[in-house]
């Protein structure tokens, strides 16, 4: 499975840890961060990254791949009360989540829940709809 991961600044620290703790789920998959976000996430695992843009620029890259049906489940841990002009706009994220029905997560609780679904088979639906 493709899984997009963003994460703002005041959470960072939080995708770095929830990748450590998910590493052995999150290594059988392809995982795609904006740039920041995945430069951090390489800085405490050896989980291999594709690097997308920075900020915005890189969560516009990333809902063209939605739209393109390439990405399976987004983890989008954002900061409800400080986003920055230039960090990803969460409801534009969920936007295109919606519109193409691709499973999304906004808090660790959630992100936690889907990361487990996805390791039981949960989400194998979307194989088969992506060979469509
Ligand atoms: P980044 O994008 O991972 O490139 O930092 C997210 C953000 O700007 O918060």
């Amino acid at each position: 499975m493709n899984i997009g991961l963003i994460a703002h600044d005041n959470r960072k620290a939080l995708m770095q840890n929830l990748c450590v703790a998910y590493h052995h789920i999150l290594l059988k998959h392809k995982l795609l961060a904006t740039g920041t976000t995945g430069q951090r996430i390489e800085a405490v695992t050896n989980l291999p990254i594709q690097k997308l843009l920075s900020g915005s620029f890189g969560e516009q890259q990333l809902c063209a791949q939605i739209d393109n049906n390439q990405i399976d489940m987004v983890i989008f841990l954002r900061d409800p009360e400080n986003r920055k002009d230039n960090e990803p706009n969460l409801s534009n994220v969920l936007k295109h989540c919606d519109a193409n029905n691709i499973p999304v997560a906004t808090n660790l609780a959630s992100a936690e829940i889907l990361i487990l679904a996805l390791d039981r088979g949960d989400l194998d639906w979307r194989l088969m709809y992506r060979e469509e």
